[in-house]
């Protein structure tokens, strides 16, 4: 996959999709996939935004329940079986565990009665998942168990714990990479670094969009009969102020990473202690859950706290206080944590669309319940739509949706799946990979799954960059990290398969490297120069490349956290 401008220029595409956020990816996927011709252009790197910040789930909707729901479950169950099937590697079983309290509303008995409703809802959970990667029964497990998993809880009242399964993406970042690559291969154009400053019109329709190429300074037009505006916190800016209504209001979505392992076996949801009023459950007043979710090895996810944002989109960044309160919350919801501001290595911090708050109560907020697809035909811009998404898990339903619109007659009727463009396989690897196979002798087969472990089905073609030896890699060692671990061949192939053109791509969104806590200055410096051997910078560039990715970090450390 490669970025070429040029391409853009020629003919007119059915739709380009503006952002390649999660929801950008999957439509860009699906729609090629139905045969449309397909761009998708993203201002930053694929998902360098909202959708890497995310707390990871990939829910089945059991949340849904208190709603009483069941049209929402529905589109979050089949989201969460697209997403394991299409990526098997990444997104992967996560078990879950409640503590139950009591016999009522929140005891064992109403839970496990819960979730066996669940169950029947989510009977096809499993359907064409492979038979490593399927999300078990929900059952239930003693109190005894609980205090095992859950050291220190809050005994008084605790009857037992209430299980369920639901799917975590190891990396958000790169499920997103994944779409793309594939939305590639099946004949869409894809561009990263590539901002739409414009939506194009010819008469009363939609004719496309201008687009500046970021690297170069370039802007061309770039034709296409629709425009989907998938441009998460910025939908407003490109839609030119055609939201109806007051405009959409947002709310900062935080999370955090703990250097602390605090739980055994299970991600673990613990009530908030203020009061929340969710306006549209059947019990309307509870308490918001937080969840704790194992992260890597040593580490533990927490999340999520909403607050309300009034500032500018571009403004927003998490501040100290915004993690100081979350570190707080956390230590009054389970006071064994006794975490500090020091044991914070990480922090995710987005916006998401809300309908309302209280101004005077942080946790009042309100957010969207499901994602929208808008069609800006009634605001005169027929030809733009664009996707409200409020869940990084059910971007496969809203991009069936959205084709589906597509092959209304209104618009294109029925394609021809792929007929947009044939399917590019991964190029046959010509190369023999018998020697170097040989030549690792035992250490083959650990590296084989390191890779298959990472990029699923890909895996031969990264190898495949370990086989081919060019001026370029040839005085390359096996392992540029043993621990974390990083092959040199990994980091070519980012540069060179996967559009990764910043070493922050390669840090955050290539690789995992930098999902937990920073991956320390001296390893930055080994990837800044091979991705410098790569895309000829200068040992200046390789510097600025490594202060960007500290940067991250900084705010972190000025918290005194980190
Ligand atoms: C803290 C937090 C925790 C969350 N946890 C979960 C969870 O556990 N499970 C879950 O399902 N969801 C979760 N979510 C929600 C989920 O992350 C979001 O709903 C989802 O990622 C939004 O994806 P998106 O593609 O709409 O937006 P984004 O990921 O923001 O993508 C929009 C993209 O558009 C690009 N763009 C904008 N303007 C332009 C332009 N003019 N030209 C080109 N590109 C442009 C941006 O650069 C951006 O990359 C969480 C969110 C947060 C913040």
């Amino acid at each position: 996959m490669n970025k070429n401008i040029d391409t853009l220029t020629a003919g007119t595409y059915d739709l380009v999709i503006v952002g390649g956020g999660i929801h950008g990816a999957v439509l860009a996927l699906a729609a090629a996939r139905a045969g449309f011709r397909t761009a998708l252009l993203e201002k930053g790197d694929f998902g360098h935004s909202t959708s890497a910040n995310s707390l990871k789930i990939i829910h089945g909707g059991i949340r849904y329940l208190q709603h009483g729901d069941f049209k929402r479950m529905r589109e979050s169950i089949a989201s969460r079986r697209a997403m394991m099937a299409f990526a098997p590697h990444l997104v992967k079983p996560l078990a879950c565990l409640m503590p139950t309290y009591g016999h009522g509303i929140k005891g064992r008995e109403i839970m496990r009665t819960a979730f066996a409703v669940y169950d029947m809802v989510a009977f096809d959970r499993n359907r064409g998942l492979p038979a490593d990667n399927r999300l078990p029964q929900g059952t239930s497990i003693s109190a005894d168990e609980v205090k095992w998993a859950v050291p220190g809880i809050q005994e008084q009242g605790l009857t037992g714990g209430a299980i369920w399964y639901d799917a975590i993406a190891g990396s958000t970042e790169r499920l997103v990479l994944e779409y793309v690559l594939e939305a590639a291969r099946y004949g869409a154009d894809v561009a990263n670094y590539t901002e739409v400053v414009g939506v194009e019109k010819a008469g009363d329709r939609i004719a496309g969009v201008t687009v500046r190429d970021q690297s170069t300074g370039r802007t061309i037009a770039v034709n296409s009969r629709i425009v989907v505006n998938a441009a998460g916190p910025w939908l407003e800016r490109l839609a030119g102020g055609r939201f109806r209504g007051t405009g959409q209001l947002w709310a900062t979505a935080a999370n955090i990473v703990v250097k602390k392992r605090l739980f055994r076996k299970y991600a673990v949801g613990l009530e908030g202690y203020t009061e929340y009023t969710d306006r549209d459950a059947l019990i309307k007043r509870g308490k918001r859950l937080f969840f704790f979710v194992p992260w890597q090895e040593d580490y533990t996810m927490i999340g999520t706290s909403y607050k309300p944002y009034r500032g500018a989109v571009d403004d927003f960044v998490l501040q100290r206080r915004d993690v100081a309160e979350i570190v707080d919350d956390i230590n009054k919801i389970y006071p064994p944590a006794q975490l500090t501001m020091a044991d914070v290595t990480f922090c995710h911090g987005g916006l998401l669309p809300m309908t309302e708050a209280d101004a005077d109560r942080a946790d009042s907020v309100q957010l969207d319940k499901s994602s929208q697809i808008i069609d800006h035909g009634v605001d005169g811009m027929p030809g733009l739509f664009s996707i409200k998404g409020v869940k990084y898990t059910t971007a496969p339903d809203i991009a069936d949706k959205m084709v589906r619109l597509l092959q209304d007659e209104k618009w294109f009727g029925p394609r021809n799946p792929g007929s947009s463009g044939s399917y590019k396989a991964v190029p046959p690897n010509r190369l023999d990979h018998g020697p170097t196979i040989r030549e690792l002798g035992g250490e083959y087969e650990r590296i084989r799954k390191y890779l298959e472990g990472l990029y699923g089905t890909r895996w031969r073609s990264v190898f495949g960059m370990l086989v081919q030896q060019d001026g370029r890699n040839k005085g390359d060692g096996l392992w540029l990290s043993e621990e974390p671990a990083l092959l040199f061949a990994e980091v070519r192939y980012f540069v060179r398969e996967e559009m990764a053109s910043t070493l922050a791509d390669v840090v955050f969104r290539r690789s995992n490297l930098g999902s937990a806590e920073c991956p320390g200055r001296a390893l930055l410096a080994r990837i800044a120069e091979v991705m410098g051997g790569e895309l000829s910078w200068t040992g200046e560039e390789q510097e600025r490349q490594i202060a960007a990715v500290l940067q991250v970090y900084a705010p972190l450390a000025e918290m005194g956290a980190a």
